[in-house]
């Protein structure tokens, strides 16, 4: 039997951009609320170097450090954070019933949901080793790092073609590729593609191995060792950067079946809200966005589901 741990007005899943936002709005609203940080503290943004496009920060914040901050800053002005994931979860009574990995029993009055999303990589050595040089999964993070340099987009979905559009207004060349010759993306997404003079298409093609080189400590991303899947093929392409964009998967296996979903498995909220199908239960950042994906729209969301969360608090008294 877990141990009754103590209650909480505001308990929050998830401690990247949108959970640690949403800790130090319901903190400043008196709300006491406890941050669960999962198996992956801080989030995504802790696998990241530089991160350029998040306001206030002229030249630029690494992924960790705005993190740390974020997390002090939550508990400077209140809120409570433990390294612990959840497990299970029952939204069937009230106050909810929230479980940890340590056999820990948490009672709650309302629930925010910042999982997060993980992007999905091919899973070959070398793709780990470049990855954040050379390697990445997000054209709107790291296309500006390419400037007028050659890529390669992977995937044939309509990110495959949004990203290829995004990057060749910034590089010198993109080249798509992908394993089929059937394609995912809507026609409109595909067509813009494949009108753009600086973007190349080429099927039936998957990627055996990124090539690079390390001098000085510094690793580069130099080309692509590719394979055609019809002939056997193997072809050397030279380049700067890889973009992966074969999809993401949204953190919400503990939430199967009692938060509703798209087909993919991200949360639906209500329009314009953080609110899910259970009165009390909040969802912010990339568990509920698989659009934007940005730490901004994650932080935004995050302030959304606490103000969400303090307004439905109000509402039982
Ligand atoms: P995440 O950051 O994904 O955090 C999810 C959190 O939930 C984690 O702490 C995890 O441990 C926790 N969690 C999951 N399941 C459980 C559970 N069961 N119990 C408890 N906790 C759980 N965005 C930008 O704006 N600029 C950039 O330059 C940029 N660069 C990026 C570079 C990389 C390599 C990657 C992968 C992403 C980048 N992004 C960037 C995107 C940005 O990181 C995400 O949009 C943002 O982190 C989403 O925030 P989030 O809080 O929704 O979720
Ligand atoms: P997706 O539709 O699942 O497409 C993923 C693509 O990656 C597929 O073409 C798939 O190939 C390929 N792929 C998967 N695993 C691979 C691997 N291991 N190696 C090589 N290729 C691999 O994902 P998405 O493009 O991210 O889109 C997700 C959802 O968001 C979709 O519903 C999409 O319509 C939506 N979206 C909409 C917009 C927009 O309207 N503006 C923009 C972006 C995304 P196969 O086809 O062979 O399986």
């Amino acid at each position: 039997m877990p141990d009754i741990q103590k209650h909480y007005k505001v308990l929050i899943i998830g401690s990247g951009p949108a959970g640690f936002t949403a800790g130090i709005y319901a903190a400043r609203a008196n709300l006491s609320p406890i941050v669960f940080e999962g198996s992956q503290p801080g989030g995504q943004l802790m696998i990241t170097t530089d991160i350029e496009n998040y306001p206030g920060f002229e030249n630029g914040i690494a992924g960790p450090v705005l993190i740390d901050t974020m997390r002090k800053q939550a508990q400077r002005v209140g809120a409570t954070t433990v390294y612990k994931t959840i497990i299970k979860v029952d939204f069937s009574k009230k106050p909810f019933e929230v479980f940890s990995d340590d056999n820990t029993k948490y009672t709650a009055d309302s629930v925010i949901v910042a999982t997060g999303a993980s992007a999905r990589y091919l899973g070959i050595p070398s793709e780990k080793y470049y990855m954040g040089a050379g390697v990445s999964a997000c054209a709107t993070c790291d296309g500006f790092f390419f400037r007028n340099l050659k890529v390669v987009v992977l995937g044939g979905g309509d990110t495959a073609m949004e990203e290829a559009v995004y990057l060749a207004n910034i590089c010198s060349e993109v080249l798509l590729v992908h394993r089929r010759e059937g394609f995912r993306a809507s026609p409109a997404m595909l067509e813009r593609a494949k009108k753009h003079p600086k973007i190349k298409f080429m099927l039936n093609v998957v990627i055996d191995e990124v090539l690079g080189k390390e001098e000085a400590g510094r690793k580069t991303v130099t080309g692509l060792k590719l394979r055609n899947v019809q002939t056997g093929e193997i072809i050397e392409h030279t380049c700067d950067g890889l973009f992966l964009a074969i999809g993401h998967d949204p953190n919400t296996k503990v939430f199967k079946g009692i938060l509703e979903t798209d087909e993919v498995g991200y949360i639906k909220t209500e329009k314009s809200t953080t609110k899910t199908n259970i009165p009390g239960v909040f969802a912010c950042g990339d568990v509920q966005d698989n659009h934007y994906r940005q730490a901004i729209t994650a932080a935004g969301t995050g302030c959304m589901a606490a103000k969400d969360a303090e307004q439905y608090l109000e509402s039982l008294e």
